[in-house]
């Protein structure tokens, strides 16, 4: 039987305001446990929540850029559930009104076209603490607890893993162009669940679906996904499914490239909401909804403009405005006056290949745009050949240099001296007359055996342009 992969992404983004959700205590990352705590946060009796601005501007925002509907008008809810790193026994919430409602984004295919997909909601809530086991004891930091978080729902649109990635980076990329959070995944900054069943080809209604917790990484998301699908499949193969799929929660374990069943999963009822009585509900005023509206040029504009205005493929554009790293790396090398499409392919093919292979992200690499682009500009001025160039590119990766120095260091500098380009030439038609004879019978293929020569004999410097142009010019 075919089958067809249901998936839904909820994603959690920590927004990057500078004070907690409901108190004024600071957001932060890897500071000394419970540095940043306050009555409101640790949840002592009396103490009452106060809804942070930025964090409404900030959702606003990310509304505006998924053409979603901002609601003027939202509630936060209690849901309650006890964990020790949450100690008020419940999270504030907004569950029936929630701010953002609707919308979509685009994700990109390799071939440059897109689909569409659909999100359900994006409400605001709080974090909650981190539960840290050491040996037999259990330590709780709350700094995190009450950190600003937009929830993002999707809707079950997506059908591979592949689409799934690509839905994620997408919206990676816009809360990244956003500025609304640094969406750091490896510090939880951007963390997703995935909702994921099975159906015949075919068929409309959806069958249950298991969440996988724990996926901190595009990479574990994929596999993590993959794994559940080929399970559900088996199951339904084997008769089991019945017995085998059912609504529960699993962790992925990416040791062992599996999912594990943590817990049946619990149905809203089960969480007892009910409207906070502590929060009145928040309207937005005339303020807010106007800073709302101001939006940077987000990365499906950018990427029609990269392709209207720069001439870039449909691809190379994808590529590089996925990443607002690379995107800040690009505009840089283009102010130094350089072809487009040449800084894409250095940047993308040459730079980015050498950085992974470093293992390194573009924002740590140490060449720095100007240096990228003065070596582009060297190549497109004829005095180094595009293969010279990658030469000069891995001396820079591994030493401090300029590129003229580089350069003069490897000898690299091409001959594009007519006379001395005459000179190689005859040089090379002298030591191989038999060849030349051959040619001149009719044997047109060694004309290419005639460049490669005379390369050679330059070591790689001469300019290949004009060797191809003089020879033709002497031999016709
Ligand atoms: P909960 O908080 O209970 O997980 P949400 O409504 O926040 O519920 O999220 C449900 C997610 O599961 C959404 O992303 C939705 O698109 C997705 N989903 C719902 N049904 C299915 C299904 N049958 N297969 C895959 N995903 C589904
Ligand atoms: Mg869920
Ligand atoms: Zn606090």
């Amino acid at each position: 039987m075919e089958f067809e992969t249901v998936i839904g992404l909820e994603v959690h983004v920590q927004l990057n305001t500078k004070t907690k959700m409901f108190c004024s205590c600071a957001t932060s990352f890897g500071d000394k446990p419970n540095r940043h705590t306050c009555p409101t946060c640790l949840a002592l009796p009396g103490a009452l929540p106060s809804p942070n601005r930025e964090a409404f501007v900030k959702a606003g925002k990310f509304g505006r850029a998924i053409n979603a509907t901002v609601h003027k008008k939202s509630i936060f809810d209690r849901k309650n559930y006890f964990y020790p790193d949450l100690p008020k026994a419940y999270q504030i919430s907004q569950l029936a009104h929630p701010i953002v409602e609707g919308g979509y984004l685009m994700i990109d295919y390799e071939d440059g076209s897109q689909k569409k997909i659909g999100l359900t909601r994006a409400h605001l809530e709080e974090d909650a603490g981190k539960n840290i086991h050491a040996g037999s004891a259990s330590n709780v930091d709350l700094n995190r607890a009450g950190t600003p978080l937009l929830e993002i729902v999707s809707e079950p649109d997506m059908r591979s893993s592949s689409e799934a990635v690509s839905y994620l980076k997408k919206l990676h990329s816009i809360v990244r162009y956003l500025g609304i959070s640094d969406a750091n995944m490896q510090e939880g900054s951007f963390r997703c669940d995935a909702n994921v069943s099975i159906r015949p080809k075919g068929d409309p209604n959806l069958y249950p679906r298991v969440e996988i917790k724990n996926l901190n990484s595009f990479k574990f998301i994929q596999k993590a996904i993959e794994y559940e699908v080929s399970r559900q499949r088996e199951a339904w193969e084997e008769g089991d499914y019945d017995k085998k799929v059912w609504q529960e929660t699993r962790l992925y374990d990416s040791d062992r490239n599996e999912t594990r069943s943590m817990r049946g999963k619990e149905e809203s009822a089960d969480y007892r909401y009910f409207p906070d009585p502590d929060l009145l509900p928040v309207v937005l005023d005339e303020t807010i909804l106007k800073e709302i509206d101001v939006l940077p040029e987000l990365p499906d504009q950018k990427r029609a403009r990269y392709i209207d205005e720069l001439g870039l493929s449909p691809y190379d554009a994808a590529v590089i405005t996925a990443d607002l790293d690379l995107v800040v790396y690009f505009e840089a090398v283009l102010k130094h006056d350089i072809s487009p499409k040449n800084a894409v392919s250095w940047l993308t093919t040459e730079l980015l290949g050498r950085c992974k292979k470093a293992q390194i992200e573009i924002a740590e690499c140490a060449i720095v745009p100007e240096t990228l682009a003065k070596l582009i500009a060297r190549i497109e001025d004829g005095t180094i050949s595009a293969k010279a160039g990658k030469e000069v590119l891995d001396f820079l990766f591994a030493n401090s240099s300029g590129v003229d120095e580089a350069i003069e260091k490897l000898g690299l500098r091409q001959v594009s001296d007519d006379a001395a380009i005459e000179r190689l030439i005859e040089a090379v038609l002298n030591a191989n007359e038999e060849s030349l004879t051959r040619y001149k019978n009719g044997d047109t293929k060694l004309f290419g055996f005639f460049v490669g020569q005379a390369m050679k004999a330059s070591g790689g410097t001469a300019n290949p342009a004009k060797v191809n142009e003089f020879l033709k010019k002497r031999i016709g």
